[in-house]
């Protein structure tokens, strides 16, 4: 009886090993690799002019008084005498006082527009890290191969990569075969209201995009492990925002003889259920199209992990959860960023509060999110109500798409070796207002490896800005 049941195990271990073996053998490579095409030279005036739009502090800050209407309206009027052929053949609106949207003519009308997105506005640069940078952010600089300043990769590389390339074209008298709409936000890393009223506008006058091409995914040059081709990761959908404001109303009172629990105990309590209990990890689209483009490029071990996730999912979804960015990717976050509670030392508050940031997996609606943190609170005295910041991640792109293989082959075509794969934008972006527009959103800047985003010494190699320009080119000329 034993022999027979090891006789069976025996088997089933076979039968196991030999479907593992079938998957990793039999995981082919999806991509269809182009040749990329030498870009030309950048021109000493195209990088003259990405070091000017540098010098624009077109700053978000956090508080709307500080807002500085000249920087955003000497830009604009930079953009304007710097690409005068742009502005003559493009008709341009400006929308919320300085977002700008364009719209280039194409000459089939009976193709779908595409639009191509990117951003004005930049992050402040933190007080205590003035003295950390090593040139002055806003002073355009061109050093050991690099562009120097604040908003090189986030967002100026692409509002200034197209516009050149608007230029040089309409120069040209091209027209393109599709009509191109650019949408240039003036206050993505707040918000978006731009965004939200281009989006609001453009669904107003029945424009249905074929897709829409906005920052997100980069390039990284032999950075994933196991892979030493250069990966252009396509973000094909991003994460959901939602902050809850936690309320907790307790008796009050002297701090000399307090209650058995007070509205900071309780508060805490209800933090540290939150985030002890994550969300579970899980596979999203994105995540699987990551897997099957990337999995077949990748060393032996790796490949049978990818090519069989039904029996290593496991083990593949705890390699991600050690490190943060990994661990976003695969799981709804939780992380409480205020709490405020108590305006004297000896007097116990009657009201504590706290909003806890919640960055949602797609898939994971607000309302189910909402549902699970009644769940690992489990306290009624526990008011939870959401901001009105919240966003549901966005619906996932297409791989199959035009838009998506547009994009991909262009990149290719632009960059030597390459590999493309789709993606999840963990972080937000102006594109996630534009789901009614179209439903093949692309977040992508064709940038490599860039540096210092949102911190000290943001810069971009000028291989970037050359790819960038050589990407635009490309695919505004074939937009079949
Ligand atoms: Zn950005």
């Amino acid at each position: 009886m034993i022999k027979k049941l090891f006789l069976f195990q025996l088997i089933v271990l076979l039968a196991l090993v030999g479907v593992v073996l079938f998957n990793t053998f039999t995981f082919k490579s999806n991509q269809q690799p182009l040749a990329a095409v030498s870009a030309p030279e950048v021109t000493e005036l195209s990088l003259q002019h990405f070091q000017q739009a540098l010098s624009y502090k077109t700053i978000s800050y956090g508080d709307p008084s500080l807002f500085d209407s000249i920087q955003f309206t000497g830009f604009r009027e930079f953009l304007k005498s710097t690409y005068p052929k742009t502005h003559e053949t493009l008709s341009r609106e400006i929308v919320e006082g300085y977002s700008l949207l364009y719209k280039w003519e194409g000459k089939n009308p009976d193709l779908k527009p595409v639009v191509l997105m990117a951003h004005q506005d930049v992050v402040p640069i933190e007080e205590a890290t003035k003295s950390m940078w090593t040139v002055d952010p806003f002073g355009g600089v061109i050093k050991d191969n690099f562009i120097w300043g604040r908003g090189t990769t986030d967002d100026k590389i692409n509002v200034i990569a197209i516009l050149e390339t608007v230029e040089k074209l309409v120069s040209e008298n091209f027209q393109p075969e599709r009509t191109v709409y650019l949408i240039f936000g003036h206050d993505e890393e707040i918000g978006g209201k731009g965004a939200i009223a281009i989006a609001r506008l453009l669904k107003e006058r029945n424009i249905a995009a074929e897709f829409i091409l906005d920052e997100g995914g980069i390039i990284t040059a032999e950075k994933i492990p196991g892979i030493t081709k250069p990966v252009a990761l396509l973000g094909t959908s991003e994460k959901g925002y939602m902050s809850l404001k936690l309320t907790v109303t307790a008796q009050g009172g002297h701090s000399s003889m307090p209650e058995k629990e007070t509205s900071i105990d309780i508060l805490s309590k209800a933090l540290y259920n939150l985030r002890s209990n994550p969300f579970e990890a899980d596979f999203t689209e994105p995540m699987r199209g990551l897997m099957e483009s990337l999995g077949p490029e990748m060393p032996f071990v790796q490949r049978m992990a990818f090519a069989n996730p039904w029996l290593f999912k496991k083990l593949i979804l705890g390699t991600y959860s050690e490190s943060n960015t990994g661990d976003a990717m695969i799981r709804t976050t939780i992380v409480p960023t205020i709490i405020e509670g108590g305006i004297k030392d000896n007097v116990v508050p009657t009201v504590a509060t706290a909003v806890v940031n919640f960055r949602l997996l797609p898939g994971h609606s607000s309302e189910q999110a909402i549902e699970g943190v009644k769940n690992k609170i489990n306290d009624e005295r526990v008011n939870i109500t959401p901001l009105s910041t919240l966003s549901e991640a966005s619906p996932v792109t297409p791989v199959k798409g035009f838009g998506y293989q547009k994009i991909a082959s262009t990149i290719q075509k632009s960059y030597p070796q390459l590999i493309t794969s789709p993606f999840l934008v963990i972080g937000a972006t102006d594109s996630r207002h534009f789901t009614e527009v179209s439903s093949n959103i692309i977040k992508f800047s064709p940038a490599i490896d860039p540096i210092g985003f949102h911190g000290i010494d943001e810069r971009v190699s000028l291989e970037s800005y050359k790819t960038a320009l050589w990407f635009y080119e490309q695919l505004l000329r074939d937009l079949n």
